[in-house]
């Protein structure tokens, strides 16, 4: 394989330039971090599962007519995506209370909200992601007026289609967090959802028993995190076929 040029590598993933301009490939690794890096970890297999998840829940989004960054699957650890630029915001989206909102507003985690709440995080790990508001997004500048309406009507909708999507396969979808991205063609600018969503950055409990299948199983100390990342893919339906023998899969080559 040619040798690729590294764009940048963030916790989870690196971007290495694609093949035809405007096109990135996302690396998807197994590394894990939580509560601003302060935890860091690694979780056998979660890129390979991470870039399944992250495919299927992206291409069904692309099916109801969310635009994307999303191109294709390359292999077991990369995707093809285009090339965006990254509104520094992180979006979360909560249905029921539970980390952060249940320690800064005692809430008892499990609690349904009243309706669905999205929430403003600038991302800037050296200020450890801040909470802020519409007023802070637009006046500095970070999203227009209209970028930021487009980013509320995509988030709910993604919201009510991943809700059912999970509910179907008997898993509550707690909270998330999404990134959009501002994709230019042809003079134009479209708002689209960006870098993945997979259980690094979603809530996801079963829903009879509440046993928790995400990153918070790493987060928590929970034990079996490798096992809630697998369950996810397989109630999906998209467990790799070699299964979880060989969840590893190929190492990067650059
Ligand atoms: O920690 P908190 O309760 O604010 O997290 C809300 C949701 O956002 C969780 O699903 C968590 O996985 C996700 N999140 C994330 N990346 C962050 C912070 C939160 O994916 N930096």
């Amino acid at each position: 394989m040619a040798r690729r040029r590294q764009l940048y590598e963030g916790k989870a993933k690196i971007l290495f330039e694609g093949p035809e301009p405007g096109t990135l490939v996302q690396y998807f690794k197994d590394d894990a971090t939580a509560f601003n890096s302060e935890k860091k970890g690694t979780i056998t297999g979660k890129g390979v599962l991470n870039n399944r998840i992250s495919e299927y829940l992206m291409m069904r989004l692309m099916d109801i007519g969310v635009p994307t960054h999303f191109i294709r699957r390359l292999n077991m650890r990369e995707q093809l995506i285009r090339e965006v630029e990254i509104i520094p915001l992180e979006v979360v989206v909560r249905n029921v209370a539970a980390g952060s909102l249940s320690t800064r507003l005692g809430i008892a985690e499990g609690t349904r909200l009243p309706r669905s709440i999205i929430e403003y995080y600038y991302k800037n790990a050296a200020l450890k992601n801040p909470m802020v508001c519409e007023e802070h997004i637009t006046a500095f500048g970070w999203a227009a007026t209209q970028d930021l309406d487009d980013v509320v009507a995509l988030t709910l909708r993604i919201n009510d289609f991943l809700t059912g999507l999970f509910l179907g396969v008997g898993i509550s979808l707690v909270d998330f967090k999404i990134e959009f991205g501002r994709l230019y063609e042809n003079e134009e600018m479209r708002i689209v959802l960006a870098d993945e969503v997979s259980p690094d950055n979603c809530r996801l409990w079963d829903s009879k028993t509440g046993e928790k299948m995400d990153k918070d199983r790493f987060r928590r100390d929970l034990g079996k995190v490798e096992e809630g990342y697998q369950e996810v893919a397989r109630r999906l339906g998209i467990l790799p076929e070699a299964g979880v023998r060989d969840l590893k899969g190929p190492e990067m080559m650059q």
